[in-house]
């Protein structure tokens, strides 16, 4: 299943703008459901960060998956949209109070804790409320995942979760709380991780820390395995559909599971990324000494990985079959790294014609800024635009 644009509709709009193709994103989902709908005990949160898309988000919502969110603001707009509360988990370095009252006032399923001091502000402020708080212990594992540095999450040296080595202290810390109830292990390695051995490694150290607890007849409800799985942002027709198949096998396969205990996901690129393309006009065709430049209308404020992480996205040109010639692919920002590609190879490009960014569904409509004054980018659906 292969996203065909439909170029005409597209010329009539104002650029740039976000495309989803819902019939691609609906596959997606039911390529999860297909999955998780094999064994009873897993449930998908989807990581509302990658795209908030209120468009995207009702069609997310079809297939009954969960939301992990990472701030009061996600949590207010998922219960607006309608997602229950009872399958809304809570991460987070720093909560603020007003963003865990929202989550004690709400009833959502867990917060995933990830220090002593932000625990004793949960147990305090659910104390005043007479209430109980589920958390769970986001557990660094200290597992490398092999990809980007600034994308990794789970080595010691991150700022992310509790120690594994103080994990018990913890533990014992929670059971003299009165308004906390500890009910799972929370993990989270890295993102766009495509190496099973990385989830394999994971699933490995949680082995070993459910044995440690079991010794001591703890056993939690709830283990929560994160999310991370990546996708082929070179190949984005090809592989238009994440392997989840080898994804949740691979946890099956190798995660020890105690009776009854559930299994939790927090996928967020793997759901939405391939069905987002950001749609924009070539604004000028620039001729330097050394290499020409393809100046678009679109900016790293309406899609900041490549200028963040040096992401790459496949870019192509929808207007033009001429032969192909190199091209230096930058936006209209005050700032050198507003570069989309370099020596990207483009069916030759003239002034107006329409370049589609490929595979930014995640991270690219949410992570979008309005420095410069410029306007946030529209989005329209593939339903909308047929
Ligand atoms: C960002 C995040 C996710 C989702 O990561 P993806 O790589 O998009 O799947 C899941 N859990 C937590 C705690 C996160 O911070």
């Amino acid at each position: 299943m292969m996203t065909s644009f439909p170029i005409t509709k597209f010329e009539s709009i104002k650029t740039p703008f976000y495309y989803y193709d819902t019939n691609l994103l609906r596959q997606t989902l039911q390529a999860i459901t297909d999955e998780t709908s094999k064994r009873d005990n897993y449930c998908v949160h989807y990581a509302i960060k990658a795209n908030a898309n209120p468009k995207v988000l009702q069609i997310i919502k079809e297939y009954g998956l969960g939301i992990d969110c990472v701030s009061g603001g996600e949590i207010e707009l998922s219960i607006k949209m309608g997602f229950d509360p009872q399958k809304i988990v809570f991460a987070g370095v720093g909560k603020s109070d007003w963003e865990i009252n929202l989550g004690l006032e709400n009833k959502i399923l867990c917060f995933n804790v990830e220090s002593i001091p932000e625990l004793e502000v949960i147990n305090d402020l659910a104390g005043q409320k007479n209430t109980i708080a589920n958390i769970a212990l986001r557990i660094n594992p200290d597992v490398g995942a092999h990809t980007h540095a600034n994308i990794t999450t789970g080595l010691a040296e991150n700022k992310f979760g509790i120690d594994m080595d103080d994990m018990d202290y913890v533990i014992e810390r929670t059971r003299q709380m009165k308004n906390v109830k500890f009910i799972g292990l929370h993990f989270h390695i890295g993102s766009q991780i495509l190496e099973m051995d990385d989830f394999i490694a994971l699933c490995n150290r949680i082995n070993e820390l459910q044995t440690k607890l079991f010794a001591k007849q703890i056993i939690v409800d709830h283990i929560n395995v994160g999310g991370g799985l990546g996708i082929d942002y070179k190949h984005p027709n090809r592989n238009c559909i994440p392997d989840f198949n080898s994804y949740f096998s691979t946890f099956h396969k190798h995660l020890k599971l105690q009776n009854n205990q559930t299994l939790h996901f927090e996928l967020g690129r793997a759901v939405v990324a391939q069905c987002g393309t950001l749609i924009s006009r070539v604004l000028y065709v620039k001729q330097g000494h050394q290499k020409q430049f393809a100046i678009l209308d679109a900016g790293m404020t309406d899609l900041i990985r490549p200028a963040l992480y040096q992401a790459y996205h496949k870019i192509k040109n929808l207007s033009s079959v001429e032969p192909k010639e190199k091209y230096d692919v930058v936006g209209p920002i005050c700032e050198s790294s507003d570069v989309f590609g370099k020596a990207v190879d483009l069916n030759k490009v003239h002034r107006g014609d329409l370049i589609a960014i490929r595979s930014t569904g995640a991270y690219g409509e949410t992570m979008a800024s309005q420095y410069n004054c410029r306007p946030l980018p529209e989005s329209y659906t593939s339903d909308e635009l047929s």
